[in-house]
């Protein structure tokens, strides 16, 4: 598992393989050069990439499919998301070899790449929001950002989950004297907005167990949080779940790999 960035400002793409199948991206939110310099500094040519699921219709999750000659069509990948997603995309102008279009909704689970893949619905202020968890014969990955809240379907599906890319966006005390207009602030911290470090946290002291190896905070904002917050925030959280895996932070622009 690896991610090329991970934030409003710098884009969020996430890459899930394992030794038999993949790899797959999960989102593709970066400007064209920095998605092939990612790529190719986490030793991926973009042609070994088996599909693209793609959750929202954000631009810091769909920039490189928003090309005039959209990073997909560029290497014949097909491309997952939503029904209404799709009417989204195609209703604003954007085009994309319509071979190359798959679809995917809420409780369907999709074989890409060697993986089975399911998604699921999260809340969050755009179109039909998807989260992904994957099923290899490593376990399972699961991606959540981009939401207000985790509902208890959620809780329930992920719930020892072997590895874990979980949104932990803000602080609120940050968010809220951060001088962002109003609506903005209102937005990011309502139930369709994003999960702060405490939401985060919460979420995790369910969803996590002793089965579970690795939990990556993702999405983090880069001016109303910082990783030591959001780290210490999580890992008191997770004291007493039985989570005994490693706990890290996405870096927001640069790629990692996680394992
Ligand atoms: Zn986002
Ligand atoms: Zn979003």
């Amino acid at each position: 598992m690896a991610s090329i960035s991970s934030s409003s400002v710098h884009g969020n793409a996430y890459i899930v393989w394992d030794d038999s199948s993949g790899p797959v991206l999960f989102d593709c939110g970066t400007p064209l050069t920095k998605l092939l310099r990612g790529l190719e500094a986490l030793g991926f040519s973009p042609g070994d990439i088996r599909a693209v699921f793609i959750s929202h219709e954000h631009t810091d999750h769909i920039q490189a499919l928003c090309l005039k000659r959209p990073f997909p069509e560029r290497f014949s990948i097909p491309v997952y998301a939503s029904p209404l997603f799709w009417r989204w995309y195609f209703g604003c102008g954007y085009s994309l070899d319509r071979d190359l279009v798959r679809t995917i909704q809420d409780g369907e689970r999709v074989k890409a790449g060697g993986f089975v893949i399911g998604a699921f619905w999260k809340p969050h202020d755009s179109v039909d929001p998807l989260s992904f968890l994957v099923e290899g014969k490593d376990g399972r990955a699961a991606l959540l950002t981009d939401l207000g809240h985790v509902p208890t379907r959620i809780i329930s599906l992920l719930r020892g989950v072997e590895y874990l890319v979980l949104e932990s966006n803000h602080d609120v005390e940050m968010e809220r004297s951060s001088g962002r207009p109003y609506a903005l602030v209102a937005r990011v911290l309502g139930d369709y907005g994003h999960l702060s470090n405490v939401q985060a946290g919460a979420a995790l002291s369910r969803i996590a167990t002793k089965n579970t190896r690795k939990v990556i905070l993702a999405h983090l904002s880069v001016d109303c949080n910082t990783p030591e917050m959001a780290i210490r925030s999580c890992s008191d959280a997770l004291d007493g779940c039985g989570f005994a895996g490693e706990l890290r932070v996405a870096p927001a622009r640069e790629p990692a790999i996680y394992c």
